[in-house]
């Protein structure tokens, strides 16, 4: 029983018309990732970075982070892991860093907009990052989407911010001599969805942050406990927000993967494969559930649902299209 259960998990999510979804789970340490493979996992879609920072007391030095980042490797043995670079500010305020306070920190110095001031902490993972990929990467891996270590900074906004990042990036690559690593961007501000094709353009994928997509396109804290019933990312202005991002990508041959709440939700990974999204990053206990709802369903379908739901007038039109959880 067991044994059987851990084989229909490990299968790959592959729609009954043979469209394969990439399936990814969000962790943050070495530790966490037997249990994501378990749950059928094939990779790490988001590791948020910000919790070696949350996590202790002062800042991890360039060599703590390498062996965290070495110890991620070693621990997927070449799966793909997508690493996130530091998003502080917003819901995750680091007190040892002691940042000045905002009135809006939402809207204030978070995610990109902190690194590209912040060189002492952006340069140190960078180096981490990158000396992790020359030792740890071997010269034959995958390229691309399969690549064992993909890079992805949070909160992007404009393409001025990921011409920057990338500079810094690509020289910090030379100075160690590393491999070329993907190097890929959020998609968690309205801007950027509206913008995907150009910002396509500049990066090798997107990942989409739904949480705080649905928090900028709605207008609602993602913190507030009053108005969370609304913060729905199943609004057809947030699923809008995701096809334009899809069809960015699209047009230059980006991959796209979500790694917001609603991927590990089934109904809601079934309207993102039909928006055009290639892989989904969740938290691992909902893996199962996900992978086992887009076997049963058709890549066909899904996209004429996708579109429908895109239509519906409000989020509650959108998940009354998932008639008893089975109809896709
Ligand atoms: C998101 O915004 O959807 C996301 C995945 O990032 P975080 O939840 O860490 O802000
Ligand atoms: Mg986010």
């Amino acid at each position: 029983q067991a044994e059987a259960e851990a084989r229909e998990r490990a299968r790959p999510a592959e729609t009954r018309d043979g469209h394969r979804i990439a399936i990814g789970a969000n962790v943050n340490n070495p530790e966490q990732v037997p249990f994501a493979l378990d749950q059928g996992a094939e990779g790490v879609g988001l590791m948020r970075t910000e919790f070696l920072f949350l996590e202790r007391g002062d800042t991890p030095s360039e060599d703590d982070q390498y062996e965290t980042y070495a110890g991620m490797l070693k621990a997927l043995a070449g799966r793909p892991l997508i690493v996130r670079t530091l998003d502080i500010g917003g819901d995750k305020q680091v007190a040892h860093l002691q940042l000045p306070r905002e009135e809006n920190p939402f809207l204030g110095v978070r995610g990109a907009r902190l690194l590209l001031r912040r060189p002492d902490l952006m340069e140190p993972q960078l180096r981490a990052l990158y000396r992790a990929a020359r030792d740890h990467v071997p010269a034959d891996a995958p390229k691309g989407k399969d690549a064992p270590l993909a890079i992805m900074m949070p909160m992007i906004t404009s393409i001025p911010e990921v011409l920057k990042l990338r500079a810094v990036a690509e020289r910090i690559r030379a100075e160690i001599g590393a491999p070329e690593v993907p190097l890929g961007i959020m998609i968690e501000v309205p801007a950027a969805a509206i913008q995907a094709d150009a910002l396509a353009r500049h990066c090798d994928f997107f990942s989409i942050g739904t949480n705080d997509l649905t928090q900028y396109a709605l207008a609602i804290d993602r913190q507030n406990t009053e108005l969370a019933p609304e913060a729905d990312s199943l609004h057809p202005a947030v699923l809008r927000l995701i096809h334009m991002a899809c069809e960015g990508a699209a047009r230059h041959k980006r991959f796209v993967g979500v790694c917001g709440g609603i991927a590990g939700d089934p109904f809601g990974a079934c309207l993102l494969a039909g928006l055009g999204v290639h892989e989904l990053s969740m938290t691992p206990r909902d893996l199962p559930g996900v992978k086992a709802r887009l076997r049963g369903s058709d890549l066909g379908a899904l996209k004429a649902l996708a579109l429908r739901a895109c239509e519906q007038e409000d989020a509650a039109a959108v998940r009354a299209l998932d008639s008893a959880g089975g109809a896709a």
